[in-house]
């Protein structure tokens, strides 16, 4: 076994989100040593709120990682993980997109967007429908790869999600699996 956790939908995402989330901690790692701050002190606990509330003044993987490091006042759960009803989880959830986003060296503008977006969403999956989390956790593993479907492709993407039922979009693991479900059924038939 190569120690994937069980809660991501395949092996692929799984890496995916292991790679990401190696970057956060480093980035966070930069961050400490930049202010001078030991990890697990108090002082750190104060930066991550200092960078959760100005997003845009940080990189994204640096107010996730600041994300990471602080619990919910209400729910309790890593801040933004908490239950979809959680008010303050969603009001972070939002902020955060506030942070910057540089796209990589070659690859189409707009990528490094996407790979935030879906690896939010990947990683709160609870705040979103099994339709609407399908389509980003598929592709984020080709958007880390340095793609960008263009909008006529997520578009028909989306159609084929349409066709599937809730309990489908969370048991596929590639798109090539949607096309094969959607096949000859109309939207919404199911
Ligand atoms: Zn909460």
């Amino acid at each position: 076994m190569d120690g994937i956790r069980p809660e991501w939908r395949s092996t692929t995402l799984a890496r995916v989100i292991d790679r990401l989330e190696t970057e956060l901690a480093r980035a966070w790692a930069d961050l400490l040593t930049d202010q001078r701050i030991a990890a697990g002190s108090p002082d750190e606990t104060a930066l991550c709120w200092l960078v959760v509330e100005d997003p845009a003044a940080h990189d994204w993987r640096v107010v996730d990682a600041a994300l990471d490091r602080l619990s919910c006042a209400d729910c309790g759960h890593i801040l933004t993980r908490g239950p979809a009803a959680c008010e303050r989880c969603g009001f972070h959830h939002n902020m955060r997109f506030g942070a910057r986003e540089v796209d990589r060296a070659g690859v189409p503008p707009g990528n490094e967007h996407a790979i935030r977006v879906a690896f939010a969403v990947a990683r709160a999956r609870a705040r979103y429908s099994p339709r609407a989390r399908v389509g980003y956790e598929l592709v984020l593993p080709a958007l880390v790869a340095g793609a960008l479907p263009t909008t006529p492709q997520a578009q028909a993407a989306k159609a084929l999600i349409n066709k599937l039922t809730p309990e489908e979009c969370d048991r596929v693991t590639t798109l090539t699996e949607v096309e094969r479900l959607a096949h000859g059924r109309r939207a919404g038939s199911r």
